[in-house]
């Protein structure tokens, strides 16, 4: 073979779903026309990945860390340290790093926990907040915000506990709770004032928020305006293997949720700005096939994930999962073009299951389809949760997916004689 062979991984974040009563039972994937995911299911092999195991329930970074291969099971200390990483803050030994979400609140009740999804004045409303909470009781506070209603926190000083409770109380119509040490910390002083430190900085924040200009505007537009940020999510420091010593092969990651950029930093590989790339349903899904196209030139395998889907299932939106499902498939139909199959394997398939009923991530397997270089296909037509259910692959995990990439593309090296 003369080229180099390549491996590619695209991901519909939270893709697969349930049945929806108002598509007449169908899923999402299969009401939605996708001539290019279906061109691959006929081409290639299909099955269902569990991101970590049988009905295991994940996040988008835990399930794409076993999907690389590293188990987050020894190496997962939290979101915090990730989210932070993705927007540029690095964490070191002896940080905490959280995860925040601009917030609605009036009085201590939250009204609205991502602030009506804003998109704009989230970086002057960080700047204030690192003005007037930026250090609490010696304790450096670093707050940075990232794609619409996210950010993150880091906190840098002697002696902090990780061993608290989060300040999120994840219902909207309930109050955010005060932070509080763990039970089995209750007594200990680090976290005691750990938690104090962390009350005291949204507190802080919360009053640099409340009056802002941006919110003053918000509330004139009629828009909720972002006046709390609610740290959760807390994590330590991590380190990683970097992801071209485990597998020899030079990686690079195109993705729209810093939760999972910050993965990608963490083990090494290059994070490719995609300014199209909104993360939002308005998101440029040719824009993100370009740069995988671009970034195959220079690196042996590139991740790219496609976060729309995700986000309809937490709307419980069944109408925009498909219009999301229906941009992964013109992703597709662009590397469909513009790579050449002979010598690249590609697996297209989710991080989890985000179904429209249920409004969050769920244990389900979700669809998956291997194609191009090495792939023995089998009898699917489509693509699909019924139909890969049929798939040659049958059901495998996350764990499963770099040993398969890896040996179809013809880069693996033997076990044993
Ligand atoms: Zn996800
Ligand atoms: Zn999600």
């Amino acid at each position: 073979m003369s080229s180099q062979p390549k491996i590619i991984i695209f991901l519909g974040d939270g893709v697969g779903d349930r049945p929806v009563p108002e598509l007449d039972g169908r899923t999402p994937l299969e009401a939605q026309a996708t001539p290019h995911l279906d061109h691959l299911a006929a081409g290639g092999v299909c099955g269902m990945l569990n991101p970590i195991s049988h009905g295991r329930r994940v996040g988008s970074d835990t399930a794409h860390m076993a999907i690389l291969g590293y188990d987050p099971f020894s190496n997962y200390k939290g979101r915090g340290p990730f989210e932070a990483k993705g927007v540029g803050i690095d964490v070191l030994p002896g940080d905490l790093a959280f995860r925040c979400n601009f917030s609605t609140v009036e009085g201590r009740r939250v009204t609205d926990r991502r602030a009506g999804r804003i998109s704009s004045g989230t970086d002057e409303l960080a700047k204030a907040v690192n003005e007037q909470a930026g250090l609490i009781d010696g304790v450096q506070c670093i707050f940075r915000e990232s794609v619409e209603h996210r950010a993150a926190l880091v906190m840098r000083g002697a002696d902090l506990d990780h061993r608290i409770t989060e300040v999120d109380p994840h219902h909207e119509g309930a109050e955010y709770p005060d932070c509080a040490p763990l039970p089995e910390a209750a007594d200990d002083p680090n976290a005691i004032r750990t938690a104090a430190i962390v009350n005291k900085w949204v507190q802080a924040a919360h009053a640099a928020l409340d009056s802002h200009p941006v919110n003053q505007q918000r509330r004139a537009a009629g828009l909720p305006p972002a006046n709390i940020a609610l740290p959760r999510g807390v994590g330590t420091a991590v380190h990683l293997e970097p992801f071209a010593k485990r597998y020899g092969l030079k990686g690079a990651m195109i993705v729209e949720v810093d939760l999972v950029r910050g993965l990608g930093l963490y083990l090494g590989m290059t994070v490719v700005d995609v300014p199209e790339a909104t993360g939002g349903k308005d998101t440029d899904e040719l824009a993100i096939s370009r740069a995988v196209v671009a970034a195959l030139d220079s690196h042996d395998f590139v991740l790219a994930n496609i976060k729309a889907p995700d986000l309809a299932g937490h709307d419980h939106d069944a109408a925009q999962k498909m219009g999301a499902i229906a941009k992964l498939d013109s992703a597709v139909g662009y590397l469909l073009e513009h790579v050449d199959f002979e010598c690249t394997t590609i697996l297209v398939t989710g991080d989890h299951c985000t179904p429209v009923t249920y409004g969050d991530h769920t244990g389900d397997a979700v669809p998956a389809v291997f194609y191009g270089l090495g792939v023995r296909p089998d009898n699917c037509g489509s693509f699909g949760e019924r139909t890969c259910m049929q798939g040659g692959l049958g059901y495998f995990t996350g764990f499963d997916v770099m040993p398969l990439l890896t040996n179809l593309a013809g880069v693996q090296a033997k076990f044993g004689a």
